[in-house]
């Protein structure tokens, strides 16, 4: 059912076991990423086949990690829509604009892709606690299925998380610790306590699988267009999962002859107050140091510091995308016109991708014509306390 081999570090690329727990890269400290056989998955993964699937993200099984059926934990998650954005278009005066709705997934984001697939592969491997750093939509999705899988959580989220992420974790019976600071602090917190409480850090990019299931995005973006990709890509950027395991799908879906050598520009978009990425790429530089005094109302591009933060630079170099920031101001006018030309009501990470797109319109690095996709990541709903329409 999986091809999977081994994993490989994606800066030393060292090759370690993909059947035992793994964290960071045992050489060099930074993340792993899965190998699979993709011709003896190509064999499988015909249009025949395919066709036959349930639109799940499980439906690309032989390029995920789970080896045995039996450890699948799911909510239903993937296949969502790609929905061609016909008002929105109108009002920017393009005919090809989409939003793939990521909010439709379990837990109302794309952090279920993410940990259906961690959380399964940890099982299988006989992880016994899970333990996550997060910004409020990967806590909830790590409590939803460990809950479903029968694992203890435990999450940490700075205090000032919207009060809906506290109360979906707390209603599974997780462990939930409000810290005083910000995702990386907490972070330190799982790493410092893990060995003794002998959890399994699922933090972003620290294991091998969340990255493996984001990647799924990709699959279907090229299926939803039929065997093409569009001309760019607008991704609101934290840890850069996403865009790590779609530049990943993107070169895999190459090698099993679904796609040619063409790839969409891939466009990270960051909050004023914490942009990492953007000051790397405009900078020339290869890794993102730290940023200071990190402040967003989108709560999941506070990420000062990401551990991918390389590898998130190299898709966007490679792919002749580029990284631009937009203001918390603009990203609620974001919401509000997603809300009202498409009936979407988006987290303010992806009101900041319709800034973004109003910005690179203006400043010729988008052109009209060209086939745009923008990713709603996740619901507003949640995140109700941190803005006023
Ligand atoms: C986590 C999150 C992001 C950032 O995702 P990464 O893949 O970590 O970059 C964007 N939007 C929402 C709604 C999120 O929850």
């Amino acid at each position: 059912m999986s091809f999977l081999i081994d994993l490989e570090c994606g800066k030393c690329e060292t090759h370690f076991s993909a059947d035992v727990l793994q964290n960071l890269c045992p050489a060099c400290g930074k993340p792993l990423l899965a190998r699979y056989d993709l011709a003896a998955a190509a064999r499988s993964m015909t249009p025949e086949t395919m066709a036959a699937r349930g639109s799940t993200l499980w439906r690309y099984r032989e390029v995920l990690p789970v080896r045995d059926e039996m450890h699948i934990v799911s909510l239903g998650e993937g296949g969502t829509p790609l929905l061609h954005a016909g008002r929105l278009g109108s009002l920017l005066d393009m005919a090809e604009l989409y939003i793939k709705d990521e909010s439709l997934n379990p837990t109302g984001s794309f952090k279920a892709r993410g940990l259906c697939m961690a959380v399964s592969r940890a099982k299988e491997l006989g992880a016994t606690a899970l333990a996550i750093p997060s910004a409020g939509n990967a806590a909830g999705a790590l409590c939803a299925y460990a809950a479903r899988a029968g694992l203890p959580a435990f999450v940490f989220m700075p205090k000032d998380t919207p009060a809906a992420f506290v109360a979906e974790c707390r209603a599974t019976g997780a462990s939930v610790e409000l810290v005083d600071g910000l995702i990386t602090d907490c972070g330190r917190i799982v790493a410092e306590r893990k060995e003794h409480e002998g959890w399994f850090d699922v933090s972003t990019l620290k294991e091998p699988y969340r990255v493996e299931g984001k990647k799924t995005m990709g699959y279907e973006l090229a299926e939803q267009f039929d065997g093409t990709l569009p001309d760019a890509i607008l991704y609101p950027a934290g840890g850069g999962t996403g865009m790590i395991g779609m530049w990943k799908a993107f070169d895999e879906m190459e090698t099993l002859g679904w796609i040619g050598s063409e790839r969409p520009r891939m466009i990270a978009v960051q909050a004023e107050g914490c942009r990492p990425i953007v000051r790397a790429f405009e900078q020339g530089w290869e890794d993102a140091p730290e940023w200071e005094t990190a402040h967003t109302l989108a709560s999941g591009l506070r990420v000062p510091r990401a551990v991918g933060d390389f590898l998130m630079l190299r898709a966007i170099r490679r792919s002749g995308g580029c990284a631009i920031a937009v203001s918390d101001e603009d990203m609620v006018q974001g919401i509000r016109i997603l809300a009202s030309h498409e009936g979407i009501f988006a987290a303010p990470e992806s009101g900041a991708t319709v800034a973004a797109l109003r910005a690179l319109l203006a400043d010729g690095r988008i052109d009209r014509a060209e086939r745009i996709v923008l990713f709603n990541t996740g619901s507003g709903h949640k995140y109700v306390d941190n803005f006023t329409l």
